[in-house]
């Protein structure tokens, strides 16, 4: 895990300003939550942390590292979206593995992971499936667990849970905070529902048209006036 410090980054495209003034620092092993209108430039600073995006001007810090300059690839950050991305034709164990072949992990170490990560995430008997014979829930937590198999330092997820029905929703949810009780790897979520931000976050991030409107403790954030 590693602390996560943007300084001032803005991020234009072409003549729209998507962010801009996003100053904050969060401490290693904690868990923030971004929340806003569809719009508010949530996914665009994810994707600049993940350096799925450049950053216009402004600085980018994971742990004690500039990284506005580091390919997505080389950063110690794992992402997940909403629709899974799992592969098709790989199995569970397959794409749980994916990541660490592509790094050239020893292979002994991938089994260890991948069996460390299936028994985290209640996936031991789905080890051989493909993606189409699992539920939405079964592929979400595939996906989560490809993106922590890798160990990164740090987790962003973009509205990992919207497409899930209510009942995974909650059970999902309750498995993340335990995932994260475990590994402590600092995360910075993105969701629109204030029951995920309330139960899952030290910080809340509250944004409004590319800005930072509030920081603030979600019971400070979502006290009643
Ligand atoms: P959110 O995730 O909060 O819904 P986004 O970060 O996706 O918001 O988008 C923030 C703003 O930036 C929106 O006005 C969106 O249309 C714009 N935007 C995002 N990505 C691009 C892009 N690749 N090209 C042009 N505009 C973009
Ligand atoms: P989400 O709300 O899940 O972030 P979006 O629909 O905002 O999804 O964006 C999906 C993709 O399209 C992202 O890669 C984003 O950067 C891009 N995008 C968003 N808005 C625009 C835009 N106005 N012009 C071009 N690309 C955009």
């Amino acid at each position: 895990m590693a602390k996560v410090r943007l300084e001032d980054i803005k991020r234009r495209f072409n003549n729209v300003t998507a962010i801009e003034d996003i100053s904050f620092e969060i401490p290693d092993g904690e868990f923030w939550v971004l929340v806003g209108p569809s719009g508010c430039g949530k996914s665009t600073i994810l994707r600049t942390i993940a350096g799925l995006e450049s950053a216009t001007s402004g600085k980018l810090f994971i742990g004690d590292s500039l990284v506005n300059n580091v390919p997505a690839r080389q950063r110690d950050v794992a992402m997940v979206f909403q629709n899974y991305a799992l592969y098709p034709h790989m199995t569970v164990a397959q794409n749980i593995a994916f990541g660490l072949q592509m790094r050239k992990v020893d292979s002994k170490i991938i089994q260890e992971r991948v069996v460390n990560v299936a028994r985290s995430l209640s996936l031991e008997q789905l080890l051989n499936r493909k993606p189409k014979q699992l539920s939405g829930g079964q592929q979400q937590r595939v996906a989560l667990g490809r993106a922590i198999a890798r160990e990164p330092q740090v987790f962003l997820l973009d509205e990992p849970l919207s497409n899930l029905d209510a009942q995974l929703r909650d059970d999902t949810r309750a498995e993340l905070k335990q995932l994260h009780q475990e590994l402590g790897i600092t995360t910075i979520y993105v969701t629109h529902d204030q029951v995920e931000a309330m139960t899952l976050a030290d910080k809340i991030v509250v944004l409004n048209r590319g800005r930072i409107q509030q920081i603030g403790d979600p019971q400070n954030i979502y006290a009643r006036p």
